[in-house]
């Protein structure tokens, strides 16, 4: 059931990105290990606690104490994977000549293009020295953007310096740790095989590649790979890591799976096994028509949860007006529906629609354009919301979109009704102008690390009021008596 607030306005389908952090418990065993949990309560016997998976318990004997309301609990390992507070490798090939290259590569703020083409001429010689120096200077190059916030092109500077020097262990690695802050796992991992051939016991490969198989779902072989980096060399990134995988790993286990070619679901027992087969396949077909209206294909696959109500409210702590949520993987609670009706094919679409911008964007995408995207893919139009919205308008009274950039998840149900309705009538004004293309073209900006109202202003010639001015034009002579 969606409330109804406002007879003007009914946004069905509502969802965020994320959940803020909320503040939990944290269980101590008789042992040492720590387990943090929300809801702890205990009775003769058991101590009972919450987590993403839904209620667990542990005997009371194995309990030392519980601490309550201490720790941070943050989202799902999927959101968080591009996060993991993993420092950047060593920056630096053990070479002589290292540092004069880097001064002469990157120098006064910026990166000398001049000094390095000339270097890459004499590396097109074939001297194997040139080729190593080349590399370096690519590679300083790199860490100047990656340290400026630019991956876009630190990532091709490394690539580059990789090709000059494929065996240098050291540019691999530091390749993969730009595709990991990409949130490209499989590409991560390709560098890290290669580094290995080169450097089989180096811990930073191990540690890489154990976010890298995080990031993928695949918490055994991150655990692995975290385990043999801490056997070749102690590090508290690591341990913290391997901790978490193996807090998540027991609060899963409990879940049952399911697979797709572009999905991995999870369901509690309560929920159906041809329920979630339908879903799955409901999912493959929307993800079909996704990737052709945004040009786009996901790369990595795409996680679903099922959830019971009350497992949702719980464990998303979400407020009461979110029906479904995105934080990385898809939640969506499904009691007792045994069959996908309209409704939650909608809803699929809406959350799918979330992890397809997710990605095309690298996470750069503001919510304004996340919900009105995923509004007009699961079909929503502004036709009842039209004539309000107008109204607000030439009162002067519209939000301007640069303030719905950010979070909603504070928002009440009234403003964040009204959020969702305005989102969605700007983005159906663009794509109705010139069609999706262009919706496909502001979010490859975003995803090249433009800001959204330049990203605006290159593909539509607009900046927020004048798209905001064409877009109460459009709903009036769209929907005006
Ligand atoms: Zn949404």
């Amino acid at each position: 059931m969606r409330p109804r607030l406002k007879s003007w306005c009914v946004v069905a389908t509502l969802c965020l990105l994320c959940v803020p952090p909320a503040l939990a418990d944290k269980i101590v065993l008789k042992n040492g290990r720590k387990i943090i949990a929300s809801n702890v309560t205990e009775d003769a016997n058991k101590v009972y606690y919450e987590t993403s998976a839904g209620q667990l318990s542990i005997p009371k004997s194995i309990v030392d104490h519980i601490e309550k309301g201490l720790t941070p609990v943050m989202g799902s390992p999927a959101a968080e994977a591009a996060n993991l507070p993993i420092a950047a490798p060593p920056a630096e090939p053990a070479t002589a000549d290292a540092a004069e290259i880097d001064s002469a590569a990157v120098h006064d703020g910026a990166v000398d293009r001049a000094y390095i083409a000339r270097m890459e001429n004499e590396a097109h010689g074939g001297n194997a020295k040139a080729n190593a120096q080349t590399a370096l200077a690519h590679h300083a190059a790199a860490q100047f953007e990656l340290a400026h916030g630019d991956l876009e092109h630190a990532l091709e500077d490394e690539r580059t310096a990789t090709n000059f020097a494929p065996e240098q262990p050291v540019l691999l690695i530091n390749l993969a740790y730009l595709y990991l802050r990409r949130s490209e796992f499989k590409q991560a991992i390709d560098y890290l095989d290669r580094a290995k051939r080169f450097s089989p016991d180096n811990p930073d490969i191990y540690k890489l590649e154990g976010w890298a198989y995080y990031g993928l779902n695949r918490l055994d072989q991150a655990v692995v790979d975290w385990k043999k980096a801490l056997a070749l060399r102690p590090d508290a990134d690591t341990q913290a890591a391997l901790d978490k995988a193996l807090r998540d790993k027991t609060e899963e286990e409990s879940y049952k799976e399911n697979e797709s070619a572009h999905f991995q679901l999870k369901y509690n027992g309560a929920a159906a096994p041809a329920l979630a087969r339908e879903v799955l396949r409901t999912l493959e077909g929307h993800y079909e028509s996704t990737s052709s209206e945004l040009n786009y294909s996901p790369p990595e696959p795409i996680g679903v949860i099922l959830y019971t109500q009350q497992g949702f409210a719980d464990i998303t702590q979400a407020p009461g007006w979110v029906g479904a949520l995105n934080d990385g993987r898809i939640r969506v609670p499904v009691q007792g529906l045994t069959s996908v009706d309209a409704e939650l094919s909608r809803v699929l679409k809406h959350e799918l629609t979330h992890s397809f911008i997710q990605q095309k964007t690298r996470g750069h995408a503001p919510t304004w354009i996340q919900e009105g995207v995923a509004q007009w893919m699961e079909g929503k139009r502004s036709d009842v919301n039209a004539a309000v919205l107008v109204q607000i308008y030439d009162q002067g009274q519209a939000a301007s979109l640069g303030n719905l950039e950010g979070s909603w998840m504070g928002l009440s149900g009234d403003t964040a009704r009204y959020a969702y309705a305005w989102a969605l009538a700007n983005i159906e004004c663009v794509v109705e102008s010139d069609g999706m293309g262009d919706v496909d073209r502001i979010l490859d900006r975003l995803g090249a690390g433009a800001s959204t109202e330049d990203a605006l202003k290159e593909v539509l010639h607009d900046d927020y009021s004048d798209l905001m001015r064409s877009c109460a034009d459009y709903l009036k002579k769209t929907y005006g008596k």
